[in-house]
């Protein structure tokens, strides 16, 4: 058995789910690419800030202090987390939709967008005009900086920026992050990165990759409670409309006359804000830079051992945008010949205790070209992360080489799309 390297453990990791042949088994959650298990020092940070919780802000009693310091510190733990540079703003979102979503909004006017067709849906639908350009799909990580290239060359004048994103959702793999940064840079454009997938598994360095903007969700860094952020240059977020009118965003309001909005995160932040979510969040950033060499050891060893066993897996194919060869993080998507995906994940849940996701999983451009010719309208996805175990990944091999042999051991039918036992 390989050795995995000790990282942060998870709540939740003794968890008995049922079996539908009878009895329970630990479970084992392989989606962590969807939503992320708790940290153990996320769970014992909340619950040390829940009894001091109180206003963010306005309040003057000790417990606001309390909070509003926690609060505005996890700008710095964020900002670390990413090494942003100095002058790099942290508002903090609710996910990296609605980061995205946000900057989408503060655009200067007529800036034109260009971002690839195999973007998440978070990254692909908040962009709206005449002047937003899609890039198709690469055939290979060169081919992404070449069609970059030509399509930045093709702007319009004005402000421009490039949608990136660190890792595939669907795939795992990892983009030439760095370069086409440089590629925007070279012709003026700005990018933003949708870290979303890739910082729960590597190290994400603003500065380094030389991009603009990084969005990231709390949920898939192993804090529940919805808190993002957005990170990145402040120029355009200081310039646009706040994102949200209300509360806090506001120097002042007079009887009449114009709004003295705030500039600073606090001016897209109006609202109550989500104290525990962020305090979640900022904990976990620093347990996962704490650990950061653990968990790609962690990660690398286990999908190894999960490819090798896939790959032993008759009619079993991986999905991959640049070859089987390119650098991927802990996700795999694949499809099995004559096997349809939703049944297989119905009977992973059901006959095994495995939590996987089928799908098109927000990247319906993305994984209809995956499939161009399969037959198959979706997809089966694996994905790996602090909770896994050797355990876990033996027993998805075994049970997937089992469902081919002798398809599953129980009758399943479809309820509202979806195949149950
Ligand atoms: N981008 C990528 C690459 C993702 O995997 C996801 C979540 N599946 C998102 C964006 C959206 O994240 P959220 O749902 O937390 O807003």
């Amino acid at each position: 058995v390989d050795s995995v390297p000790t990282v942060p453990a998870v709540v939740g990791a003794q968890l008995r789910v049922p079996l539908v042949t009878g009895g329970s088994i630990e479970y084992a959650n392989l989606d962590h690419g969807a939503s992320a298990p708790c940290l153990t020092a996320v769970r014992d940070a909340v619950n040390e800030l829940l009894p001091w919780y109180a206003s963010v802000h306005r309040g003057a009693g000790f417990a606001s202090q309390v909070c509003t310091r926690v609060y505005e510190g996890a700008r710095d733990v964020l900002r670390r987390f990413v090494g942003a540079r100095r002058t790099d703003s942290v508002i903090f979102t609710r996910n990296t939709t609605d980061s995205l979503n946000l900057l989408a909004t503060a655009l200067p006017a007529d800036t034109s967008v260009v971002v690839f067709d195999t973007e998440h849906h978070a990254a692909l639908l908040p962009w709206a005009g005449d002047r937003v350009r899609t890039l198709g799909i690469p055939a290979d990580p060169q081919d992404a900086v070449r069609l970059l290239d030509a399509a930045l060359a093709d702007c319009a004048d004005g402000p421009k920026l490039a949608v990136l994103t660190g890792a595939s959702n669907v795939t795992g793999e990892v983009w030439p992050v760095a370069e086409l940064a440089r590629v925007a840079r070279r012709h003026g454009a700005r990018t933003v990165l949708d870290a979303a997938q890739l910082a729960p598994h590597r190290p994400v360095r603003i500065a380094e990759l030389g991009v603009d903007h990084v969005v990231l969700s709390g949920h898939k860094l192993y804090a529940p409670f919805g808190a993002g952020a957005l990170i990145g240059r402040d120029d355009w977020l200081d310039a646009a409309e706040p994102y949200l009118a209300g509360g806090g965003a506001t120097r002042s309001v007079p009887d009449t006359g114009e709004i003295d909005w705030n500039t600073g995160p606090e001016r897209h932040e109006a609202g109550s804000p989500n104290t525990v979510g962020v305090h979640a969040l900022a904990t976990a950033c620093a347990a996962l830079a704490d650990h950061a060499d653990a968990i790609t050891g962690h990660e690398e060893l286990l999908l190894q051992r999960l490819r090798r066993g896939l790959r032993g897996v008759p009619g079993l194919r991986e999905l991959s945008l640049f070859g089987a060869e390119h650098d991927r993080v802990g996700v795999v998507g694949f499809i099995v010949d004559g096997h349809d995906p939703g049944l297989i994940a119905a009977a992973l849940a059901a006959e095994h205790g495995i939590g996987v996701r089928d799908g098109l999983f927000c990247a319906h451009r993305a994984v209809r070209h995956l499939l161009a010719g399969s037959g198959e309208q979706r997809a089966v996805r694996i994905s790996l992360g602090l909770g896994t175990t050797v355990e876990h990944v033996d027993r998805i091999v075994r049970a997937l080489r089992g469902l081919v042999a002798y398809g599953p051991q129980w009758r399943y039918e479809q309820v509202d799309g979806r195949w149950a036992p």
